[in-house]
């Protein structure tokens, strides 16, 4: 069974200490595995008392982020992209002191619409930090997951056919593909044939609507989703992620484009996706195996 996780942003805007207990205490109540911590900046994150949090809740966490532009790593200029490195370093060096087991996102360019395609220059600076990065993370457990998203976002990684190839690039055994279903809605040609695609290289996935809200009531087709994840036998972690415009963390949040109210209860909201989701992977493994005998 895959561990279920949530974003923090369902909960909470920010990370203070008191942000920081109800996000952690909420996602365990509901009997998440695991909750993901923003960390676009890694400075605002007090990782000993968020270790306490999370030890004190029993629940786990992962660590996610986008690189501003000015620490782009698939930049041609080599101070951003050494900027972007030590970034990278600083994330991960929370990661660790969490004891997150993941840190994924949008960690190998710009988080940001371009206005320029990827260069081949940029996306080997990208390649070559990202295996430093990787190596380090291996010696502490850490998975890394490149997550593609859509266009308006980045530059790089768009579809999970690009995403196998740049993992394959980097070439460290710890990093794999992120998949998110609201991108995959944008940019795939079918959300099935992208998951088969990645295959074994999927290593993280996050499970949000066509508009960010409730799962089920946008245009995602999920039973095809979760169909295509029994069938690659994925086992890796699934985060719910939601945005709304009653829980806003500015920075993220405007990048996000999070303009519209699309719940208030989060809550409700999060409970709603636990079962939704469980209901979508007991689903998925039936319809595989329906599949199978008859094959
Ligand atoms: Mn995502």
């Amino acid at each position: 069974m895959n561990k279920l996780g949530v974003h923090a942003l369902v909960w909470v805007g920010g990370w203070s200490h008191k942000e920081c207990e109800t996000a952690v205490s909420k996602s365990a109540e509901l009997g998440f595995d695991y909750i993901e911590i923003p960390a676009l900046d890694p400075s605002s994150v007090d990782t000993k008392h968020t270790l306490k949090q999370l030890e004190k809740y029993e629940i786990g966490a992962t660590v996610s982020l986008g690189l501003p532009l000015d620490c782009d790593i698939s930049s041609e200029d080599p101070e951003v992209v050494a900027r972007g490195e030590a970034m990278l370093n600083d994330a991960l060096r929370l990661t660790g002191e969490i004891g997150a087991t993941h840190m994924c996102g949008i960690l190998y360019s710009g988080f940001a619409k371009y206005m320029q395609p990827k260069t081949e220059r940029g996306v080997q600076n990208s390649a070559e930090v990202l295996f430093r990065i990787a190596e380090k993370a291996k010696l502490e457990n850490i998975a890394i997951g490149l997550e593609v998203v859509n266009r308006y976002e980045t530059n790089l990684l768009n579809t999970g056919a690009e995403g196998v190839e740049m993992v394959k690039r980097v070439g460290s055994d710890n990093v794999y593909v992120h998949l998110d279903s609201y991108h995959m809605h944008i940019e795939e040609s079918g959300l099935g044939n992208a998951i088969r695609g990645c295959a074994d290289h999927l290593g993280y996935f996050h499970i949000g609507e066509s508009h960010r809200g409730y799962l089920g009531s946008g245009n995602i087709d999920f039973q095809d989703i979760f169909s295509a994840l029994a069938e690659i036998a994925y086992s890796g972690p699934i985060t719910f992620e939601s945005f709304s415009s009653a829980v806003v963390a500015p920075q993220l949040s405007n990048i996000l484009g999070i303009w519209r109210n699309l719940w208030e209860d989060s809550e409700d909201l999060a409970r709603h996706a636990k079962t939704y989701m469980e209901e979508q992977i007991k689903a998925g493994i039936e319809t595989h195996r329906d599949n199978r005998f008859r094959a």
